[in-house]
C-alpha cells in the first residue's frame, strides 16, 4: 500500500486561519516535513498536537535530497505532510521539487489549500483580479533584475510581487521609474495580523509614502497592468473630427484615420458619419 504526499497551507499570521483539514493532516501525518522545524513545532504546540519524533527539515538548501528520501517513505505507505513557515508550500517556498519527485515516482499528491499572501493582497488591492501575474520575488540586482522589471512594465495583467521590508522602497522606486509615476499600486503589509494595512495610490505617491516611514513587517506589492496603447473610440473620434474640420469628406477622413491610427476603416467611417450628421 502506498501513502501520499500532502502539501498543507498554514496561516500567514493569524492562527485563526488554520483549517480543520490542516489540523487533521498535522495530527495524522506519519512524517511531518517542515521548512523550519522550530516554527512548525511552535504551531503544533499552539494547537496541542504532539510532534512525536515525526518532524524532519526540508528547506530550499536540501529539498532535492530530502524529497527523494520522503518519496521512498511514501512508496512504503507513509503519509508525508509538508508545511512551510507560512502560507502555501511551493509558492515562493520549497515544495515544488517534492511534488515533481512524487509525480516521477507515480505517487499521489494531495493539497490542503489555505492562506496565501499573494491572493489575499490581490483581492484587497482594488485592482483587476480577472487576470493577474504572480512574480514572486524580483531578482535583487543586475541584468536579471532589469530584464524582469522590463517584462513587468509591459505586462498587461495585474502583477503581484513579494518583497522583503528593507528592499521594498528601492523596488517601488525602480517600478516608478520604469512603469511611470501614474501607474496604480497597492502595498499590502502584515496581512491577517494586528498591524494589517493596505495602502493604495500611484507609484509616484508610493515612493513618497515609503520614504516617510521605515518599512516593517511583510509586504506584497500589487501593481496595475500596463494600459493598452491601442487607440480607443475616443482617439478615433478626436482624429476624425480634426480631419473633418480641415474640410475632408467623411470617406477621406475615415481613410486617413484608419491608416494613421491603424484602426478598422469601418469604425472610422461610422464615427465620421455620426460626426457629420450631428453638425
Ligand atoms: N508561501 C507563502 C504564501 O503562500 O504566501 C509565501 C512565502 S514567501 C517566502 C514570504 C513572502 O510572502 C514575504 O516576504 C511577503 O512578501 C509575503 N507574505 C507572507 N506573509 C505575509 C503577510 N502576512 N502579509 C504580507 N505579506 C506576506
Amino acid at each position: 500500500m502506498t501513502g501520499s504526499v500532502v502539501l498543507v497551507a498554514t496561516p500567514i499570521g493569524n492562527l485563526g486561519d488554520i483549517s480543520e483539514r490542516c489540523l487533521e493532516a498535522l495530527r495524522t501525518a506519519d512524517v511531518l516535513a517542515a521548512e523550519d522545524t522550530r516554527r512548525t513545532r511552535a504551531l503544533l504546540s499552539h494547537f496541542g498536537i504532539p510532534a512525536s519524533g515525526r518532524l524532519t527539515a526540508m528547506h530550499a538548501h536540501n529539498e532535492a535530497a530530502v524529497a527523494a528520501r520522503l518519496v521512498e517513505k511514501v512508496a512504503d505507505g507513509a503519509q508525508v505532510v509538508y508545511v512551510t513557515d507560512a502560507g502555501m508550500p511551493g509558492i515562493s517556498d520549497p515544495g515544488a521539487r517534492l511534488v515533481s519527485a512524487a509525480i516521477d515516482a507515480g505517487l499521489d499528491i494531495e493539497v490542503v489549500p489555505g492562506p496565501n499572501a499573494a491572493l489575499a493582497a490581490l483581492v484587497q488591492s482594488g485592482l483587476p483580479t480577472d487576470r493577474f501575474a504572480f512574480e514572486g520575488f524580483v531578482p535583487r540586482k543586475g541584468r536579471d533584475r532589469a530584464d524582469r522589471l522590463g517584462a513587468i512594465a509591459e505586462e498587461p495583467r495585474t502583477v503581484v510581487i513579494y518583497e522583503a521590508p528593507h528592499r521594498v522602497g528601492a523596488l517601488v522606486q525602480d517600478l516608478a521609474e520604469l512603469l511611470g509615476a501614474q501607474r496604480r499600486i497597492a502595498i499590502a503589509r502584515e496581512l491577517t495580523k494586528v498591524h494589517e494595512e493596505v495602502w493604495r495610490g500611484s507609484l509616484g505617491e508610493a515612493v513618497e509614502h515609503l520614504a516617510e516611514r521605515e518599512p516593517r513587517g511583510e509586504y506584497v506589492l500589487v501593481v496595475e497592468g500596463a494600459v493598452s496603447e491601442e487607440p480607443g473610440e475616443d482617439d478615433v473620434r478626436a482624429a476624425v473630427s480634426v480631419a473633418l474640420a480641415r474640410g475632408a469628406s467623411g470617406r477621406d477622413a475615415a481613410d486617413e484615420v484608419a491608416r494613421t491610427l491603424g484602426v478598422p476603416r469601418n469604425l472610422a467611417y461610422r464615427i465620421a458619419t455620426e460626426l457629420r450628421d450631428s453638425r
